[in-house]
C-alpha cells in the first residue's frame, strides 16, 4: 500500500470491518497468485466485502478514489485474469463471503445463487431438490459461480446443456459506477432489447461485478454410463460421434477424445489407471449417456451403438462401464492427462475450438507443421470433441531440456498453432477465456472491426478502466494487426 491509497482504504475499513480488509502481505498472498503460478501481482487491499450492497459501496468508494478493481471468485482461473499487476495500485474484491443461495423454485427449475457460491455447492443444492445442476468441471470444489460466469466456463456436460451462458437466465450485476443492476429474472423468453446478460457473461470482470445469477435446473437423470472405444484417427471419432448423436439424441451427454500419446502417459505416471484394452488404440473416445429411464436402457443402447460401430469399422474395440466404479475410472483416465502431462514437465497448452467438422484436419495438419518445426516434439491432444474443443499440447522431446525448449519454442509454436486455429475459423480460446494470458493473441487474431465494437463497449460501460484493467481488450488502442492500425 502506498500513502496515497490510505484514504481509500480507510474508507473501506470503516464499510466493511477490518477484519474484510486485508493489507498484510502473508494475508493477501492467496490471492495475488494465480492457480498456475504463472503470475505474480501487488495490491492495495484485498477487500471481503458481505454483499450485494456492501460491494456496490465499495466499488463507489474505488470510483471515488480512482483505485482499479480486479474481481475475484474462486482464483482457479487458468488465464490470470483475477490476478492484479505488479503495481501495487489495484485493489483485489473478493466475492467469497456471497455465498449465499437465495432460493429454489422447482416448478421454473431455477436456482438463485449468489456470486462466490462454490460450484459444487450448487451441484449438491441441486441434488437436494432432486433436479441437476448441468456445470461440471475439475475445478469445481473451489470455483464459484461468478467466477464460471465471467469466464462462461465448459466442462463435461457442454455437449448436451451447453456452458454457463445457456445455463443463465438473468444476473445481479454492480456497475463500474457502483450501481446496482437488478437482472435477476427467471425468464426463458425476453425479448426487450440488447441482452445486458450476455455482455456480463464471459466479460472476466472487465464490465462490472456479478453479485447474483438465476441459474437453469434440470431434472436429475436416473442413470449415468460410460464406455470407453478404441480408433484409428480423429476422422473415425468424427464418423463416430455422428452415428451416436444419431443413436442417443440427447441423452448423448459426453464425447471425450484422447490420443494414444495422452494415454501412454497417463499408464507411464499413473500406473495403477489401467487402460483397457490389449492393444493401444490411436485415439480413444470416452462415451457418456445420461438416462431417464434405466441403467439398463443406457446399457442396451451402448450395446446397439457399439455393435453398429464396429460391423462399420468405426470403431476397433469398445467396452461399456459395468459399475459406476468403472465408469469413474474411465473418467479418471480422461481427468489425469493434464496431471500426467504435468508429471512429464512443462509444455505448453492450448485450449483451441474449431468447427466439429475441421477436427480431424486441424490435428492432422498441425501435427505435421508442429513435426516440421521442431522435430520430436510430443502433441498431447485430447479434450471435448462433441465442442469442438481440443486441448492441443506440446510436450518437449525426449530427454530435450523442457526449461529451454519453453523459451525457444513457446512462442513459434504458440503462433503456429494459432494460425492454424485462425484458418480454420476457430477461436484461440474455447473455454479458459483471455485474462491477461491472451489478451495480445486475441487483439492479433480478431478482426479491426471487432476489436474497436468491443473497445466501444468497454468505453462505454466503463469509461475511466478502472474494472480489471488490462485483461481481455487492450485499453482506447488499436490491435496489433496492421489493418487495425491503419
Ligand atoms: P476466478 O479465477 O476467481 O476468476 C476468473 C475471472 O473471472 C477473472 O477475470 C475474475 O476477475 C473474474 N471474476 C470472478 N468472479 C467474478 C464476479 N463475481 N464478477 C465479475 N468477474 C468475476 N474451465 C473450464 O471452462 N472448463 C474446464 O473443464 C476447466 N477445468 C479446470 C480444471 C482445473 C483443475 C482448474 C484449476 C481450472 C479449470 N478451469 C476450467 C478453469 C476455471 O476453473 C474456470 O475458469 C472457473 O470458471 C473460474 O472460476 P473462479 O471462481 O475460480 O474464478
Amino acid at each position: 500500500m502506498t500513502a496515497s491509497h490510505a484514504p481509500f482504504i480507510a474508507a473501506c475499513t470503516e464499510l466493511l470491518g477490518a477484519s474484510h480488509v486485508l493489507t498484510h502481505d502473508h494475508d493477501t498472498e492467496p490471492f495475488l497468485v494465480d492457480w498456475r503460478k504463472r503470475y505474480r501481482g501487488n495490491a492495495c487491499a484485498v477487500l471481503l466485502p458481505a454483499d450485494t450492497a456492501e460491494v456496490a459501496a465499495v466499488v463507489g468508494l474505488a470510483h471515488e478514489h480512482g483505485v482499479a478493481i480486479v474481481p475475484q471468485g474462486g482464483n482457479t482461473g487458468l488465464a490470470g485474469g483475477a490476478t492484479p499487476d505488479e503495481s501495487g495500485a489495484q485493489a483485489v474484491l473478493s466475492l467469497r463471503r456471497l455465498n449465499r443461495i437465495r432460493g429454489i423454485d422447482p416448478h421454473n427449475n431455477t436456482i438463485t445463487v449468489e456470486a462466490g457460491v462454490v460450484l459444487a455447492e450448487v451441484q449438491s443444492r441441486a441434488e437436494s431438490a432432486q433436479r441437476l445442476f448441468a456445470l461440471s468441471l475439475a475445478a469445481e470444489g473451489s470455483c464459484t459461480i461468478g467466477g464460471n460466469l465471467s469466464t462462461n466456463a465448459g466442462g463435461t456436460g457442454v455437449l448436451r446443456y451447453g456452458n454457463t451462458r445457456e445455463l443463465c437466465l438473468g444476473l445481479e450485476v454492480v456497475t463500474p459506477q457502483g450501481d446496482i443492476w437488478d437482472g435477476l429474472r427467471g425468464l426463458r423468453k425476453d425479448n426487450t432489447g440488447y441482452d445486458l446478460r450476455d455482455l456480463y457473461i464471459g466479460a472476466e470482470g472487465t464490465l462490472g461485478i456479478i453479485t447474483a445469477a438465476v441459474m437453469k435446473l434440470h431434472p436429475a437423470p436416473v442413470a449415468r454410463v460410460t464406455a470407453l472405444a478404441g480408433l484409428a484417427s480423429p476422422h473415425a471419432a468424427l464418423d463416430f460421434l455422428a452415428m451416436a448423436q444419431r443413436h442417443a439424441g440427447a441423452l448423448l451427454t459426453g464425447f471425450e477424445l484422447m490420443s494414444d500419446f495422452s494415454m501412454r502417459l497417463v499408464g507411464r505416471h499413473f500406473p495403477q489407471l489401467r487402460y483397457p484394452f490389449g492393444e493401444p488404440h490411436a485415439q480413444t473416445v470416452l462415451l457418456e449417456l445420461s438416462d431417464s429411464e434405466s441403467d439398463e436402457h443406457a446399457r442396451a443402447l451402448f450395446e446397439r451403438l457399439m455393435e453398429q460401430a464396429m460391423e462399420e469399422g468405426i470403431v476397433e474395440d469398445a467396452v461399456v462401464a459395468e459399475s459406476l466404479a468403472q465408469s469413474q475410472a474411465f473418467w479418471d483416465l480422461r481427468e489425469h492427462i493434464p496431471l500426467a502431462q504435468a508429471e512429464e514437465g512443462l509444455n505448453i497448452k492450448h485450449d483451441i475450438a474449431v468447427p466439429i467438422s475441421s477436427i480431424g484436419r486441424f490435428i492432422e495438419e498441425t501435427d505435421a507443421i508442429i513435426a516440421r518445426a521442431t522435430p520430436g516434439a510430443r502433441m498431447v491432444t485430447f479434450g471435448h470433441l462433441g465442442d469442438g474443443n481440443l486441448h492441443y499440447n506440446v510436450q518437449a522431446p525426449e530427454g530435450v531440456d523442457q526449461k529451454q525448449f519453453l523459451e525457444a519454442f513457446q512462442t513459434p509454436i504458440n503462433a503456429l498453432v494459432y494460425d492454424q486455429v485462425h484458418a480454420h475459423r476457430g477461436s484461440i480460446s474455447a473455454e479458459h477465456g483471455l485474462g491477461q494470458l491472451k489478451v495480445d493473441e486475441a487483439m492479433h487474431y480478431k478482426s479491426a472491426v471487432e476489436v474497436r465494437l468491443m473497445q466501444s463497449i468497454k468505453a462505454a460501460l466503463d469509461p475511466e478502466n478502472r474494472m480489471n484493467p488490462g485483461k481481455v481488450v487492450r485499453w482506447a488502442q488499436a490491435g496489433t494487426r496492421k489493418e487495425n492500425i491503419a
